[in-house]
């Protein structure tokens, strides 16, 4: 049985107290959420805050990105253990936004997960393709592409703390959601590709979060997909309230 996994992504959103306003507002409403895991990915500035408050609760704080190096001449960079001291559990790595405006690829994407898992964290991959490259039929061949190259060299035991987030780029905050079968279908390929990789039990094992304009009002859809084991969310995860609907999608 694979836990659901519902995740904010604020990304250059919320200052200290703003993120410190959100926790203490959203942790009473997303306690009661059973067999739920839950994350916030937060900027940088407030991790170590939100990390803080959020100890006893049922919140665990990633970082969105991090250096591959355990330090070093990277300005501007934060490395995994500077995530692990401000108390993250987890980073998000290889976000399309990463890729896009800062030149991630997939070997730098593989740095990373490998550094976050040798660090001591847990790690959500993303990968998923532009509205183009879904056009031409290259769904499948990008989102191969992405997870056979990022986990490259991972271990069935390595790979029991990533996580894949599938987030197709024409879906992530214009308001315009794959479809439960859409998303459906390329979990479907990434559990099959994680099973050719890694073997069936470890494909089984792993949890494949869906990311593009989850809603309180789609959650629920997207969430009984078979092969959809969690999401990972922008725009809605801004507010405690309808983070928490997401959180609480099974009510
Ligand atoms: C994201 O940032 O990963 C994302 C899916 O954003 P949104 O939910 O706003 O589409």
């Amino acid at each position: 049985m694979r836990t659901p996994f519902i995740c904010g992504n604020w990304k250059m959103y919320k200052t200290v107290s703003e993120a410190l306003a959100f926790l203490d507002a959203a942790k009473g409403l997303v306690a009661g959420a059973a067999g739920v895991e839950v994350g916030i990915g937060a900027p940088a500035t407030a991790l170590k805050s939100l990390a803080d408050a959020a100890r006893g609760s049922n919140i665990r704080i990633g970082g969105e990105n991090c250096h591959w190096e355990k330090e070093g001449a990277f300005t501007g960079e934060i490395s995994v253990p500077m995530l692990v001291e401000a108390g993250c559990a987890f980073v998000i790595v290889g976000h399309s936004e990463r890729r896009q405006y800062f030149g991630e690829t997939n070997e730098t994407v593989n740095r990373k997960v490998k550094a976050a898992l040798a660090g001591g964290l847990a790690v959500i991959m993303c990968c998923g393709e532009t509205l183009g490259e879904r056009e031409a039929g290259r769904t499948g061949a990008v989102v191969t592409d992405h997870v056979k190259n990022g986990l490259a060299g991972l271990t069935p035991a390595e790979m029991t703390k990533v996580v894949v987030a599938y987030e197709p780029v024409w879906a992530i905050g214009t308001g315009r959601t794959a479809t439960p079968g859409q998303a459906q279908e390329a979990h479907a390929v990434i559990r099959e590709l994680l099973a050719g990789m890694f073997g069936d039990q470890t494909a089984e094992a792993t949890r494949i979060q869906y990311g593009g304009s989850v809603k309180p009002e789609n959650v629920e859809e997207i969430m009984a997909q078979p092969d959809v084991d969690g999401a990972l969310v922008g725009g809605a995860s801004l507010k405690p309230d309808s983070f928490a609907k997401l959180v609480n999608f099974r009510a």
